[in-house]
């Protein structure tokens, strides 16, 4: 009786030996989170360039039980596409290759894009055109379309245009048990039963693997404007960022480094000093728009003492102090990334309460917060503590519990988080979860552990 095929020889099978990664130095970089804390390994990685070898591969994979770590830009910060925990020796998927990029439809303004492409490749793609894309992150050289929908992806225009899930007309994707769902035709409006783009999105890989997208795209506006400002209190910057959204038509972002961040990015740089006075919020603000800037921007801004652009170089450079943020943190050393969001009228008491809560469950640990504060998405940042404590990151998770909160704004639950979803969802949308995860991946292959611990 011959011997069945090892997962190495059956994918080879399909994807080709070339795109079967099982040498352990080639392997490492798919095994390691961004952050470096959240590092397991997976035997094999594969790398197929057409949905129709995803499905081969899940198909493969379901009948012999084999778990999947879909990964794409592997930018994710809660563990999701990294082997480790419940995934520990799983296949790691890379959606990379699937880099599809149509011609931008412009008479309906969208665009069908591969789970692989970049957010940047996408951006270039469509620039020139009049049209942008609506969602926009640090990570663009790297993070992609793919895991953008997977995770729901926020970032810095969310006040704006919303966030993923607001930019998806229809997926095509590999559900758990090898099947293909294709829904591409990007109708504005199809109430043809249930929204299955509008599940996958932020499933984080748990229910299918995302092959294409449909994705809406939004005005690109000739003329921005970014400015700096230094505000004294939190308190302050939440009803600044709250003014500005109620009176400036086209707003695109309202940003904030709290505390000593300012120095710590100007430091780790060797920056110049963006503002001449130190202040509790670094406040980041653009409009996008065509024609005269609105008044009301620089009125709102004019008792603050503040650093303007309107140049793209100059944009680019004040966008610096908040954008290189998490890079200034990750030199101080393995960060514990915590992302949430908490209701604007307690933000700044969450911000005032956090550090010390943070130090009682870890002495010597370091905070630092900054984040998205036109929605009140705050990252709360630790440094200084061991990558396996947990204890730090629980203390904050219940405080953003205590506020109203929840415990992920948008990087998602992944494995990082799974064992508190409890502190943001209720026993019944947790069964609710659990149905819909046995539905679509019936063999619970597709990412275990994450979102939900255990089998489902
Ligand atoms: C410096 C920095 C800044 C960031 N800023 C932001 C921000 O402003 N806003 C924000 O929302 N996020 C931010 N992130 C987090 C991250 O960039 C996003 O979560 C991004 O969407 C991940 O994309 P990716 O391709 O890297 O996905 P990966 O990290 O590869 O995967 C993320 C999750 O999606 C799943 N997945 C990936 N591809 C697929 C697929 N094709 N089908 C199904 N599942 C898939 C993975 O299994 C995993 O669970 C930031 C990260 C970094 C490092």
């Amino acid at each position: 009786v011959p011997s069945p095929p090892t997962p190495e020889d059956a994918f080879a099978a399909i994807v080709g030996g070339d795109h079967v990664l099982t040498d352990a130095d080639i392997r490492a970089s798919y095994e390691v989170d961004w952050t470096g804390r959240f590092c397991g390994r997976a035997p094999v990685v594969v790398r197929p360039g057409s949905v129709d070898e995803v499905a081969a591969v899940v198909t493969w994979c379901a009948a012999a039980g084999v778990a999947i770590v879909p990964q794409g830009g592997n930018t994710g910060l809660v563990a999701g596409g990294v082997p480790v925990g419940e995934a520990s020796g799983a296949v790691v998927l890379s959606l990379r290759r699937l880099e599809r990029l149509d011609p931008i439809d412009e008479l309906a303004g969208q665009i069908t894009v591969g789970a692989g492409v970049t957010l940047a490749a996408l951006q270039q793609h469509v620039a020139g055109s009049g049209w942008a894309f609506g969602v926009d992150l640090a990570p663009r050289d790297s993070a992609t379309v793919g895991g953008m929908v997977a995770t729901n992806a926020g970032g810095i225009r969310v006040l704006h245009h919303g966030t993923m899930r607001a930019q998806v007309l229809g997926v095509e994707a590999v559900l758990g048990d090898g099947s293909v769902v294709r829904h591409l035709d990007g109708l504005v409006k199809d109430n043809t039963g249930y929204d299955l783009a509008g599940l996958l999105v932020g499933s984080e890989g748990t229910l299918g693997i995302v092959t294409a997208v449909r994705l809406r795209l939004v005005p690109d506006p000739p003329d921005r404007v970014v400015v700096l400002a230094a505000v004294p209190t939190v308190a302050e910057a939440v009803a600044v960022a709250t003014e500005l959204r109620r009176t400036v038509p086209g707003l695109d972002a309202v940003e904030a480094v709290l505390n000593d961040g300012l120095a710590l990015v100007t430091d780790a740089f060797d920056l110049t000093p963006a503002l001449a006075t130190e202040a509790d919020v670094a406040l980041l603000a653009e409009w996008a728009g065509d024609g005269p800037l609105p008044e009301a921007f620089a009125d709102v801004l004019a008792d603050y003492p503040s650093s303007a652009a309107d140049d793209a170089a100059g944009r680019a450079r004040l966008w610096r102090y908040r954008e290189w943020m998490p890079d200034a943190i990750a030199r101080i050393g393995v960060p514990h990334k915590l992302d949430v969001t908490v209701p604007l009228s307690v933000l700044a008491a969450f911000a005032d309460a956090v550090p010390a809560v943070v130090a009682a469950a870890a002495p010597g640990a370091r905070t630092h917060l900054f984040g998205h504060l036109g929605d009140g998405n705050l990252h709360v940042n630790i440094t200084g503590v061991d990558p396996d404590d947990d204890a730090p990151d629980e203390a904050v998770l219940r405080l953003v519990a205590e506020y109203g909160g929840s415990i992920s704004a948008e990087h998602g639950i992944g494995r990082a988080k799974a064992a508190w979803l409890g502190l943001s969802r209720s026993p019944a949308e947790i069964a609710a979860f659990r149905a819909i995860k046995r539905a679509l991946d019936p063999a619970g292959i597709l990412n275990p552990g994450v979102i939900l611990e255990g089998r489902a």
